[in-house]
């Protein structure tokens, strides 16, 4: 059996993280190291080690974690002003094999947010 991401840990609560919002296809979490005012990590529960993995069959869990990180943005306060990056490969610069979005924005206001504000 292939180890679990760093990322599944996260998920299953073996690792603490900032969970800012969660579903049954994803979860979003502050990332650690942030490299904007407001930097938060979109996950899929479903462990796709990068995008260029996807199957066809993945398509409407990558359009809804889309969906979601333009949620998570608005509720932050940063809906004009954010950018969504894809490390994919470690060429790219991708450091934890388990497909995220990265959701960075120019204004500092992230809260916590459950499914039922949004
Ligand atoms: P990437 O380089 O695209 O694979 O991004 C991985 C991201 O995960 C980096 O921005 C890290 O800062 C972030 N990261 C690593 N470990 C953790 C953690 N335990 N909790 C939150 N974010 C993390």
């Amino acid at each position: 059996m292939s180890e679990k991401s760093l990322f599944t840990r996260i998920i299953n609560r073996e690792i603490p993280a900032d969970i800012l919002y969660e579903d049954d296809q994803c979860i979003v979490i502050n990332d650690i190291s942030p490299q904007a005012p407001v930097h938060m990590l979109v996950i899929p529960r479903l462990p796709i080690a990068k995008l260029a993995d996807a199957k066809h069959s993945d398509r409407v869990l990558l359009g809804h974690l889309m969906w979601v990180a333009g949620e998570v943005a608005r509720m932050a306060g940063v809906s004009d002003s954010f950018r969504l990056v894809v490390n994919n490969g470690k060429g790219a610069g991708q450091t934890v094999f388990h497909l995220h979005l990265h959701v960075l924005g120019s204004k500092s206001s992230t809260q916590t947010f459950s499914e039922n504000n949004l």
